[in-house]
């Protein structure tokens, strides 16, 4: 990323050393205009405001300088670039969302162009003089590429176009407004070169603003692509955190957080489904426990295709128990679930020749109690889930019972 910016700061380049580039590849170049703009649009109207007032205290000079044409000048500066000016300074301000609605080099070019009729109006008003020494006041030039270069801080590009165009327009104003009998002719170059001088090093300066700028944004974008992969694997170790490593359903840290914030939902039933395998352990006598742990996953793959994602939570309770919670379910359909469930552990047909049936079954303890919030019920209704599956393994497993006094209960 950005080469062009970093690379070119490297010692080792020696004498191939060139100036680096102020541009960046055309995507980041994208989302750097795109990230400097409103910061820049409200800058060009404070430094713009500003701007405008010194643009008229020049009246000033204009009285010492141009006293012939002061009327011209008050007609130009006050009643021409004025209202020109806050009329470009207003609609920035109060059509904003335009502004920055439409691409971005517009504002670039208005802001550009608004310095270089200010100039213009400079180089007019004093074309109109017969003073002596208004071809001196060409001078006036220097103020204005401040402006444009460290004030306003045009983009590069744009502030040599500018310079340029300044120094084309006091080109052409020695030959058209400047009296070949004027004594001051001969500091035509001079000042030439005094405007020169200044648009030159203002130019290298607002090359380093902008270099500066551009490096800004690449620390900026580095800072926040680090931050967003921090906080990625942040987010992966904690949903690892979360979930069981043998069978990938969430485990019980992250049940008991679920429940915890279900409960505190108050007013509503919550249903919870405590599920364990049968003769599980006999399982692993027979099959050996590396057949046991792909039994789990088969059965917890199974869980989790009844229960979709919007209606409650599947999660590994411990050893070969698993837990069910359905927040907003009351124990009638509670038990439908439980059924169903049972029914899809048994359709699996997971062999088990040490089970009467021959396959893996599953009892499931369903209870059901309106959320209140409190710690100690929370306890019961598990308490009540453990008793209804302890009832469940009495009633001679691959079954299901509901705990006494859950609510939605018939009778
Ligand atoms: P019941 O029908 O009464 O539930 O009988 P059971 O044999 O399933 O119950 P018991 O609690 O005696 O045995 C549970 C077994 O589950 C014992 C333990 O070795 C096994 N087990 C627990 N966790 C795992 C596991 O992660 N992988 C494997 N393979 N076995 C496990
Ligand atoms: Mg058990
Ligand atoms: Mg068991």
């Amino acid at each position: 990323m950005n080469e062009q910016v970093h690379g070119a700061v490297d010692p080792r380049a020696g004498w191939t050393w060139r100036p680096p580039r102020l541009a960046f590849p055309h995507e980041q170049e994208q989302r750097f205009i795109s990230a400097c703009r409103e910061a820049r649009l409200s800058h060009f109207v404070r430094s713009g405001a500003v701007a405008l007032l010194v643009y008229n205290l020049f009246l000033i000079s204009d009285h010492l300088m141009a006293p012939d044409v002061f009327e011209e000048a008050v007609r130009v500066r006050l009643l021409y670039f004025t209202p020109f000016a806050l009329g470009m300074l207003l609609i920035a301000s109060l059509g904003r969302a335009t502004m920055l609605a439409l691409p971005p080099w517009v504002t670039e070019v208005a802001v550009v162009f608004s310095g270089l009729v200010a100039a213009y109006s400079l180089i007019y008003i004093l074309g109109q003089s017969s003073s002596d020494v208004a071809p001196l006041y060409r001078a006036g030039l220097v103020p204005i590429i401040v402006y444009g270069n460290l004030v306003q801080r045009f983009r590069f590009r744009e502030a040599v176009i500018f310079v340029l165009l300044l120094l084309v327009l006091y080109v052409v104003s020695s030959v058209w407004y400047v009296d070949p009998a004027s004594p001051y002719r001969f500091l035509d170059l001079p000042i030439f070169l005094f405007v020169f001088s200044i648009g030159a090093y203002t130019l290298v300066v607002n090359y380093r603003i902008e270099l500066e700028e551009r490096r800004r944004f690449v620390r900026t974008e580095r800072a926040a692509a680090a931050r967003a992969r921090l906080e990625a694997s942040q987010r992966e170790l904690d949903a690892q955190a979360r979930r069981d490593p043998l069978t990938g359903v969430p485990n019980r840290r992250h049940l008991d957080a679920y429940l915890q914030q279900q409960w505190a939902v108050t007013g509503r039933a919550v249903s919870v489904l405590l599920i364990d395998v049968d003769h599980f352990k006999l399982f692993n006598d027979r099959h050996g426990h590396p057949a046991g742990d792909q039994c789990l996953r088969h059965v917890a793959q199974s869980l989790q295709r009844a229960v979709s994602p919007a209606s409650g939570v599947v999660a590994r309770w411990g050893g070969e128990e698993f837990m069910v919670v359905l927040p907003g379910v009351d124990v009638r359909r509670a038990q439908e679930l439980a059924e169903a469930l049972r029914a899809g552990v048994y359709g699996l047909a997971l062999r088990h020749e040490a089970a009467p049936c021959q396959r893996v079954t599953i009892s499931v303890g369903v209870a059901s109690m309106v959320a209140d919030g409190d710690a100690m019920a929370l306890e019961r209704l598990l308490a009540m889930a453990d008793g209804a599956l302890y009832q469940a393994k009495q009633g001679g497993r691959n079954t299901w019972r509901a705990a006494p006094g859950s609510v939605g209960q018939a009778g």
